[in-house]
């Protein structure tokens, strides 16, 4: 399906700092960031434009600090969540977090796991989200997607998306695929026993992870399967390296646990990402595995910076 939309009436921003729209609050400008408000305004801009980078929240996005030069178009005003019955669709910039809350509201199970994933909808189906057992691939019936070569709307299946640990047909393609909205068939259940497992994931978080006072992009390195199929902790193999409270400039592996690097103040792409090559290259010399990152990265990259994000996209 074609959309159509008067391209006058799309709210732009120029020269757009980008901190309060990550969640490692990088400072990075836009030279021009968008917001559209509805699927056919999303459509009007790909119209405009043959490259553009996506935005969600931001909790998986390093920017660079020498800026983003593509528009950056931010979904968060395509928030709309409704519910029929155990169907619930939802459009791609909706809090997942509210998702969640939602879900539980109308007594439905499944989203439980996202209590606590700063991310949007959009942002969780192209990374196929998932903790605790469960994850976005789960409940999904389909999703509605613009295909930015075809220039056309498209509704993917379920299979058709190709979901895999921490993977999509969406990410795999990047940034062929946008995610518009998104269908979901959720279980009838009992409030409390929902109420129960969201209480758990959230104090299990509370554990485990480092809050947003901290600011950071969530797990940094996937959780590595060996060949035999034995399944290790990223954090542990980086723990084990003697990495934990490691830091370069205003960057840090945090001192409870090696897999999440945090913004301590205003660092920068470089200090976070020579961070991370140390983490690797730590793992890699030691246990002989090479990490698979999570983060993604966008904006203009400086020489140091291309080489260790295309050593990292490799694996
Ligand atoms: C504190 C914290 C905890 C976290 N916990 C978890 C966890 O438990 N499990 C987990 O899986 N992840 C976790 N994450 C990582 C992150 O939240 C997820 O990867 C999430 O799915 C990213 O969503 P986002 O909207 O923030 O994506 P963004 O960072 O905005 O984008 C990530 C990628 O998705 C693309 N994208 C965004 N929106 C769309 C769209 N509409 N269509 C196509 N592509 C799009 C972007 O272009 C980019 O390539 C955590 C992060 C933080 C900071």
């Amino acid at each position: 399906m074609d959309c159509t939309c008067s391209k006058n009436s799309i709210e732009f921003y120029k020269n757009f700092q980008l901190q309060n729209f990550n969640t490692l609050k990088m400072s990075s400008i836009a030279d021009i960031a968008f917001f559209p408000k509805s699927e056919s305004e999303m459509c009007s801009i790909f119209k405009m434009y043959d490259k553009v980078h996506i935005l969600g929240w931001g909790s998986n996005t390093l920017f660079s600090s020498l800026g983003v030069r593509e528009p950056v178009v931010i979904t968060k005003k395509m928030s709309d969540i409704s519910f029929r019955k155990d169907i619930v669709e939802v459009e791609a910039g909706a809090s997942v977090q509210k998702l969640s809350v939602e879900a539980y509201n109308n007594s439905l199970s499944g989203f439980e796991f996202l209590i606590g994933i700063p991310a949007s909808l959009g942002g969780a189906v192209a990374m196929n989200a998932g903790a605790h057992e469960q994850s976005i691939s789960d409940t999904i019936i389909c999703a509605r997607v613009y295909d930015t070569l075809e220039k056309k709307v498209l509704t993917f299946s379920k299979d058709e998306l190709v979901f895999s640990y921490r993977n999509s047909i969406i990410k795999q393609n990047y940034p062929r695929y946008v995610v518009l909205s998104a269908k979901f068939q959720l279980q009838k259940k009992d409030k409390l026993e929902i109420k129960k497992r969201m209480d758990e994931n959230t104090e299990f978080r509370k554990r485990v992870q480092p809050s947003l006072v901290l600011p950071n992009l969530g797990s940094v390195f996937k959780n590595p399967v060996l060949p035999d199929g034995e399944k290790l902790s990223a954090g542990m193999l980086v723990d084990k390296c003697g990495l934990k409270g490691f830091h370069i400039g205003n960057a840090g592996v945090w001192e409870n646990h090696g897999n999440f690097v945090i913004n301590y103040h205003n660092c920068t792409s470089s200090d976070y990402t020579n961070v991370i090559k140390k983490m690797y290259d730590s793992v890699k010399e030691k246990f002989n595995i090479e990490l698979e990152c999570e983060i993604v990265y966008a904006g203009q990259l400086s020489e140091f910076e291309d080489k260790v994000w295309k050593q990292l996209k490799k694996n």
